[in-house]
């Protein structure tokens, strides 16, 4: 059991999760499960749910608890994700970190980590509203930081970039406030002192570049995969 590799990115919206979690992926060869792209594929699919989930993310609120609850559980339940996962984007609540505490300790496992990246808010809304992605690859460009080699198109496909609906600032603002409201407490849930798992957290500057966090993060694995076999 404790070879298994369950970790959890938290973070705000643009601290680079997503970045993170596919170099992750590729070195250890385990499923991603971020729900802000499960649902984006929903939206582009018109399926009932991303019919529904689009009201939310263009307000850059939160889904219901009870509907991204099922939906995540019944992605953990496939097999691909018994031997270990990334989640990224969830739990984005309390009542999410939960439930998903619940289903692990039903199925006797537990989370390797909960990786925290942070990153100041007067970054985050620069990252944000820079940011331009492929809608076919998800692969992601910044007009400033991190520009394609042509003016709005894929480097490898040629695909035209486009900006994230909810990348826009009037939504970029909210979703910092729905961060710090409902999100930040799933991390002092996951210390709180009578917390089955302690040093479950581990804090990662993520306003250094994208290299130097993926060091830390690696670091910081093989240090808990240490811990564990103690
Ligand atoms: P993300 O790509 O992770 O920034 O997610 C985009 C949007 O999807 C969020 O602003 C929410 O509207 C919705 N969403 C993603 N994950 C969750 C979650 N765990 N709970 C509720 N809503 C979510």
């Amino acid at each position: 059991m404790s070879s298994e590799l369950n970790l959890v990115l938290v973070g705000p919206p643009g601290a680079g999760k997503g970045t993170q979690a596919s170099r992750l992926v590729k070195d250890f060869d385990l499923p991603f499960i971020a729900t802000g792209d499960i649902l984006r594929q929903n939206v582009a699919d018109d399926t009932e749910l991303g019919v529904q989930a689009k009201q939310y993310m263009d307000k850059g609120e939160l889904l219901p608890d009870e509907l991204i609850v099922n939906l995540i559980m019944d992605r953990l339940q496939q097999d691909d994700a018994k031997r270990g996962f990334i989640l990224d984007g969830f739990p984005r609540t309390v009542p999410q970190a939960e439930a998903l505490d619940s289903a692990m300790t039903a199925a006797d496992r537990k989370l390797t980590a909960v990786v925290v990246i942070e990153v100041p808010d007067e970054d985050l809304i620069d990252r944000l509203s820079g940011r331009r992605v492929n809608p076919t690859t998800g692969r992601t460009y910044h007009i400033k930081f991190d520009p394609p080699k042509h003016e709005g198109v894929d480097d490898i496909d040629g695909t035209k970039l486009i900006q994230r609906d909810d990348d826009k600032p009037e939504t970029i603002a909210n979703r910092l406030k729905v961060y710090h409201s409902q999100t930040a407490p799933v991390i002092g849930y996951y210390d709180r002192p009578e917390a089955q798992n302690k040093g479950l957290v581990r804090r990662i500057d993520g306003t250094r570049d994208p290299d130097e966090v993926y060091r830390h993060i690696r670091a910081l694995v093989a240090t808990v995969r240490l811990e564990d076999t103690l």
